[in-house]
């Protein structure tokens, strides 16, 4: 049976960390930005500024929000630029940016010090221990490389394919460092060279010990703030992981057409949900943390 999660703007619960929260930590994919990836349409694709206006009066008041996504770190400081944010959280958790003019911070969970060759990237890493290999050998023809997302990461890998979870974790257990794959749900690539595969579903490979939450309670640390100053608002499994580190998670209405995402939150009272979709939802969550902050 689905479960029924209160509304945003029916919640006394929500009403009150939202009159205090001091930071918004949010996904971007199917949560800020619509179908295709964009700021500038409503959550039906059709041309709108709902989203943008939202952000603009969120600036203007001077709150902090910080994006939290799977995308690499130069997407996702370009898009935190244009938006006229500083701080962001790249490849699920495993890189995070507190300053543009910084260098950014690897998160590698339980990978231990003299892992890395000198100059190598996590990712590079990752490949020479024979992640990609074991995976391929695996199950030949049935996972690659996500082109062309898969280029400019340097921690985690992404995928796509079809495969059975567990038995590639057991593959992966084999390698000298510990890593992880997460299925990241069902995408539509336009074109892939997997073989006999109705189904193609994104995998990321991360260090084991990382998450979107470790990197979420790391930065409000560095930032001399706790979970209790902040709210968390997406549309994934791994957005509802990141809500364990807020006060308040909020998922956008089209989350929860996904059971996964609905099974997930069981374990949290502290996540309510919009009543638009995409950057609608965002729009209409923006509206409520202003006017609760009395702006
Ligand atoms: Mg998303």
């Amino acid at each position: 049976m689905s479960r029924q999660l209160p509304y945003l703007n029916e919640s006394p619960y929500a009403a009150e960390v939202l009159s205090r929260a001091r930071i918004t930590l949010t996904d971007l994919d199917g949560t800020l930005l619509g179908l295709g990836g964009s700021v500038l349409i409503d959550a039906k694709g059709a041309p709108a500024l709902t989203t943008v206006q939202a952000i603009i009066e969120v600036n203007r008041a001077g709150l902090d929000v910080v994006v939290c996504t799977g995308r690499n770190r130069i997407q996702t400081g370009e898009v935190s630029r244009i938006l006229g944010w500083s701080s962001f959280i790249a490849e699920l958790g495993c890189i995070i940016m507190y300053d543009r003019r910084q260098p950014a911070e690897y998160l590698l969970g339980q990978w231990p010090d003299g892992v890395l060759l000198p100059d190598e990237t996590p990712h590079q890493a990752m490949t020479r221990y024979g992640a990609l290999r074991v995976l391929t050998e695996t199950f030949p023809g049935k996972i690659e490389e996500h082109d062309p997302w898969h280029t400019d990461r340097e921690v985690t890998h992404v995928l796509r394919g079809s495969i059975d979870c567990r038995a590639a974790q057991e593959a992966l257990n084999t390698l000298e460092v510990p890593i992880e794959i997460i299925d990241n749900g069902i995408v539509h690539p336009p074109r892939h060279t997997l073989v006999d595969v109705d189904e193609v579903h994104v995998y990321h490979l991360v260090p084991k010990g990382t998450s979107k939450e470790l990197a979420v309670r790391t930065l409000l640390e560095r930032r001399g703030l706790t979970s209790e100053d902040a709210i968390a608002i997406g549309d994934s499994a791994t957005d509802v992981e990141m809500m364990n580190a807020a006060a308040l998670g909020i998922l956008v209405n089209n989350a929860l057409a996904d059971p996964r995402v609905l099974a997930a939150t069981e374990e949290l009272d502290t996540i309510v949900a919009t009543h638009n979709e995409r950057g609608d939802g965002w729009a209409e969550f923006a509206h409520a943390w202003l006017a609760a902050r009395g702006f």
